[in-house]
């Protein structure tokens, strides 16, 4: 199987291509590029979150307890009458840690018992769903921005089926869905919406 480091490599050369490309010949502003080169990139790791000693996994888990300890930082900090906010520094740094570890434990887990390596993570509708994903957060920046953010958001996940059937030598990771019909039904109905919101955002 294609390692980490193949998929991040490949994802990088793949995207800083379709960024260049972009912004010779749409116009592409910097945060625009810059955006959609990390949408990309990152994009080459998301089907492996459903291997459970995978990196991708472990840096996602960690990326969510950071966010969540930052939100808890930020919360904490504030004055406010609920908690007695704002709390002194040694306690919000205890409750930073001890947030950042439960919800990094808590995220792992509920992936790895959710989902099955090789399964609807690596289907077509993942590239759709990341790069929905990614124009609703940017959906504020501009239709260029989002429009540049949706396309390498979605060639990077393809960078990872396509690297992954070419190495097994097997259509496998190319699958339109999985064996479970009914998760993967869902998974295609929240793809839809979710780029539906995008885009409907976007024209608002
Ligand atoms: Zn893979």
């Amino acid at each position: 199987m294609p390692n980490f480091e193949c998929h991040i490599s490949v994802a990088a050369i793949t995207s800083a291509f379709c960024v260049a490309f972009g912004s010779a010949k749409f116009g592409w502003d910097s945060s625009a590029s810059s955006l959609a080169f990390l949408a990309g990139l990152s994009g080459g790791l998301v089907p492996d979150l459903d291997s459970d000693a995978s990196k991708s996994l472990r840096i996602s888990g960690a990326i969510v307890g950071l966010g969540v300890a930052a939100a808890v930082v930020g919360y904490v900090s504030s004055p406010g009458q609920f908690l007695n906010r704002p709390w002194p520094a040694q306690s919000t740094a205890i409750a930073a840690i001890g947030s950042f570890f439960l919800f990094n434990a808590i995220f792992v887990e509920i992936i790895k018992r959710r989902t099955k390596h090789r399964g609807l993570f690596h289907s077509f509708a993942v590239p759709f769903l990341y790069g929905g994903l990614w124009a609703v957060m940017v959906s504020s920046s501009g239709g260029l921005t989002v429009m540049a953010v949706w396309l390498v958001a979605i060639v990077g996940v393809f960078t990872h089926l396509l690297l992954d059937a070419g190495q097994s030598m097997s259509f496998n990771p190319l699958k339109i869905a999985s064996d479970d019909i009914s998760a993967s039904t869902r998974l295609w109905v929240l793809t839809t919406l979710v780029n539906f919101l995008a885009f409907t955002r976007l024209t608002l």
